[in-house]
């Protein structure tokens, strides 16, 4: 894609800046609310003529779409780690081959996870009724997304949101615009029908726009505060919401844990992506047995991590995307040192060097008093606790306001489900960290401040139709036992519905059937 620079008049604009080197990118339109509103009109158009295709139309689309990704796929991860500072290596794990994935798998799958449910409905069939859920598009979908996985996070909703038979807006993060425009490229070229996957580039006012734009759900990844703040805006037009919001995630580490593998999991945990996914390791339990053993491997392995320009290969960490996260993780991992805390690799920015680089930190000595143990640090830090029993690690685990992922690592694998299952989060990986975004089938959200609703798998989907119940009397000659007028009969009935019935057995209802038919067949 041709990166274009709007004329220097134009002074609504934002400018995507490469984070390794500080250089700009280019420039793009920071769109207002008109401009939102006209996308949204467009969407709305599209629509309807979308919705009408089968799913296997639609999945020839995407399919299509998949295709093109798979041979652009390194000027795409070029794009990404430009635009991020994560390693091009990285761009293609963590951002395209989920996406890959989770294309073919909607594609294939979505007509098979929307086909219409029969509802089971008990005694009611002694009545000749039915039931059954079919799913319906919701309409326009608004997609408002953060930077730090700008490829995967939007495109893996679009997908989901065209299969599901919707248009769709997407409000890409200010950081990281280029990468969005590049997700509406790929479907243009793919010949994806005008107007249905529009791009709103621009900053926070151009997503609440969108918010007020009357789109009929909007889906938000982001900060707290902003998913707050969207929340709020979107309850005053009942438009439903979909919050992914931020993380603390814990990773437990039993004594019987695989020490080598535990502490490659939670440096590759705390440490892709340069810290910055929503389920980072951001706090390690260690049991006191290990600790020491843990700590030493740890701070080994980390010592061991290539850090550099995101373009060069053999990177294992680069840049962080913007230098107010930066400081952020600056300020976390010195309150800590005021408080006791024990840098035991890393600690310091890259003063050396134009880009935004944070070292790979290790810190012990921590405990909950700390912002680093506390807030959400989103960079490459990775503070370690101990705890001595497993009451005390679940409790750790859940001093926390956030609850999206947490991790447990153990040889046993009865004893992992056991301590999974007391956790207050989303998602529970035993034996792994992070990646289960990635997996297509599973559903992904977080329970407290990590915020509500789910993308991807089953769960995820269904937030992008609506459910629309049919019911069905297969008697339409016969007035209804429970219409007008209440006769004596009536009177009767009702009181051995009360007694029968309503215990939901077929066994205890069927003595009534001669009843309901005389009512039913009661001269009104
Ligand atoms: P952010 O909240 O600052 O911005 C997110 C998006 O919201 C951006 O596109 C921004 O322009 C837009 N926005 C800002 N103000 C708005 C408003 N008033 N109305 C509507 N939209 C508005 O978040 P960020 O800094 O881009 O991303 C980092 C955060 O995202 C972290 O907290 C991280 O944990 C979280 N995150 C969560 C998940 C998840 O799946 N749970 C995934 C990735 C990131």
């Amino acid at each position: 894609m041709s990166i274009q620079t709007l004329p220097a008049t134009q002074t609504r604009e934002i400018i995507s800046v490469d984070p390794s080197t500080g250089e700009e990118i280019g420039r793009v339109l920071l769109m207002d609310a008109d401009e939102v509103n006209e996308a949204v009109a467009k969407a709305r158009a599209a629509q309807p003529a979308w919705a009408r295709l089968s799913y296997r139309e639609r999945g020839r689309f995407i399919l299509r779409a998949r295709e093109i990704v798979l041979a652009q796929l390194e000027e795409i991860a070029k794009l990404i780690s430009r635009e991020t500072g994560k390693p091009v290596t990285e761009a293609i794990a963590m951002e395209i081959v989920p996406t890959l994935d989770l294309m073919q798998y909607f594609a294939a799958k979505t007509k098979q996870l929307l086909k219409r449910k029969r509802v089971g409905l008990g005694q009611y069939n002694l009545m000749a009724r039915t039931s059954y859920i079919v799913y319906k598009p919701l309409g326009v979908v608004g997609i408002i997304s953060p930077w730090n996985f700008p490829w995967a996070t939007p495109l893996d909703e679009v997908v989901m949101a065209l299969m599901a038979g919707n248009a769709v807006i997407v409000k890409p993060s200010e950081l990281t615009p280029f990468t969005a425009l590049k997700i509406a490229d790929v479907f243009k070229q793919a010949q994806l029908p005008d107007g249905l996957l529009q791009i709103v580039t621009g900053d926070g006012s151009t997503g609440a726009a969108l918010v007020e734009a009357g789109v009929n759900k909007i889906m938000f990844t982001g900060s707290v505060n902003t998913g707050k703040r969207v929340a709020e805006a979107a309850a005053k037009h009942l438009t439903p919401v979909v919050l992914e919001l931020g993380g603390k995630d814990p990773m437990i580490v039993f004594e019987d844990a695989n020490l080598e593998n535990a502490a490659r999991a939670a440096i590759w945990g705390a440490f892709c992506n340069s810290g910055q996914a929503c389920a980072s390791i951001e706090r390690c339990y260690v049991q006191e047995s290990i600790a020491d053993k843990f700590v030493e491997l740890v701070v080994k392995e980390t010592k061991l991590l290539k850090q550099g320009k995101a373009s060069t290969d053999n990177i294992d960490v680069g840049a962080m995307t913007n230098e107010q996260q930066l400081e952020i993780v600056e300020d976390h991992v010195s309150d800590a040192i005021q408080r006791g805390a024990e840098v035991r690799a890393g600690g310091h920015r890259l003063n050396d060097s134009k880009g935004w680089f944070h070292q790979p930190t290790v810190v012990t000595n921590v405990d909950h008093s700390m912002k680093l143990m506390r807030d959400e640090t989103f960079g490459p830090v990775l503070p370690i606790m101990t705890f001595k029993t497993d009451e005390e690690a679940v409790r750790l685990a859940n001093d926390s306001i956030y609850g999206l992922t947490a991790s447990v690592f153990t040889s046993d694998l009865d004893r992992g489900k056991r301590i999974a299952e007391q956790v207050d989060a989303g998602t529970v990986m035993i034996n792994e960290v992070v990646y289960t975004h990635a997996v297509a089938q599973t559903p992904w959200g977080g329970v407290k401040q990590s915020g509500y609703g789910r993308t991807h798998g089953t769960l995820g989907l269904l937030e992008l139709v609506s459910a629309q119940h049919i019911h069905l009397n297969a008697m339409p000659r016969l007035a209804d036992v429970w219409w007008f007028p209440y006769t004596k009969r009536a009177g009767a009935l009702f009181r051995d519905f009360a007694r029968r019935f309503t215990t939901g057995s077929v066994v205890r209802s069927i003595p009534l059937l001669p009843k309901i038919l005389r009512r039913l067949f009661e001269p009104r």
